[in-house]
């Protein structure tokens, strides 16, 4: 999706590449026919423009923002025009795909019942783990890059199941659909890699872009690779560090507060329990050894979905339909925590 690529509205005066230039000069007999013919489309243009603004003005600054469902279809208008009609339409699509993580979440929480502007102005950067093609590049990405505490190989392959559906694949695929329920709500987000490039990032450029975007909230999927009969989902939330480039002290509260509320809305809406070999059963664990926590200036924290090596877990991870469940969590987890933070 491309917020450049939107629809600015039926007629934008200002855009360059408008099909209505400026006035043209009225005196020569050749271009009046011509003028008077762009005279009233301007005029029908402008009329409709207003109508559009008139429509659309019932909050602010709704005009072309790159807001949600950006090149989307046939809601996209729609869905410009944010009214509380259309709230009420994302949720129910939410609610169709989550079932009862949405319901319950609306009712509860109250917050994804704010509408699909309730995060706007926030800024969320969602980390898929790997790059479905790091396996080719593995000496680049075995280059050691400085974590602060400690040099750390770029980036790693990650997982897979058993069956060959590897950990790359599952993070861009929840990573997309988190996007779009983060879109919907009015947030703007960003992922440090969408497919678009032959490796990594490496990890540290993985912080950095977090950092860069004053991301108000950074998540990194992935999926564990232990041992079989090893399931659950946990939170990994950074440590404190002090240490050369690495300076988590000022992002350790805020992430674990993150933490929580993604580890409570992922297993509400996955149905999932929290890890049965990390974490003593709270599905959260802190660390102080991975460089895109240490390099964080902005709260941030990894989610392990699940065991890709497990026959149950695995079995879910390679469900579209578990897919959804996991970025609805992640999703509400997000709203939860920066509705609260702001
Ligand atoms: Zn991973």
């Amino acid at each position: 999706m491309s917020y450049a690529g939107s629809n600015p509205g039926p007629f934008d005066p200002s855009d360059p590449a408008a099909p209505f230039g400026p006035p043209q000069p009225r005196r020569s007999p050749l271009r009046r026919p011509l003028t008077v013919a762009l005279a009233a489309l301007a005029s029908g243009a402008l009329l409709g423009w207003l109508a559009f603004e008139a429509l659309a003005g019932t909050g602010t600054g709704t005009g072309g923002d790159g807001g949600p469902d950006q090149g989307a279809g046939p809601a996209a208008s729609s869905s410009t025009l944010r009214s509380p009609a259309d709230g009420t339409t994302g949720d129910g699509e939410q609610g169709a795909d989550g079932e009862q993580g949405a319901d319950g979440k609306q009712g509860v929480g109250g917050s994804a019942s704010a509408g699909p502007v309730s995060l706007k102005g926030k800024v969320v950067v969602i980390d898929p783990g790997h790059n479905t093609t790091n396996y080719e590049h593995t000496a680049a990405i075995n280059r050691k890059v400085d974590i602060g505490t400690n040099w750390k190989e770029c980036d790693t392959t990650g997982t897979s199941t058993n069956f060959g559906y590897s950990e790359a694949e599952f993070t861009l695929d929840v990573a997309h659909r988190l996007r779009t329920l983060l879109q919907q709500q009015g947030a703007t987000v960003k992922l440090t890699q969408d497919g678009d490039r032959p490796y990594g990032p490496c990890v540290d450029e993985r912080a950095r872009i977090g950092n860069a975007a004053h991301a108000d909230a950074v998540v990194s999927i992935h999926a564990d690779g232990s041992a079989a009969g090893n399931r659950g989902f946990h939170v990994i939330m950074p440590g404190e560090v002090h240490e050369g480039a690495a300076d988590t002290r000022a992002v350790v509260a805020p992430s674990k507060e993150l933490g929580k509320l993604l580890a409570a809305d992922f297993a509400r809406t996955t149905g999932s329990s929290p890890s049965n070999y990390i974490g003593d059963g709270s599905g959260l664990v802190t660390r102080t050894d991975l460089g895109g926590l240490n390099l964080s200036t902005v709260p941030k924290v990894f989610i392990e979905c699940g065991n890709m090596r497990d026959g149950k877990d695995a079995a879910l991870l390679t469900s579209d339909a578990w897919h959804q469940k996991a970025a609805q969590g992640l999703a509400d987890g997000i709203t939860d925590f920066l509705n609260r933070s702001s």
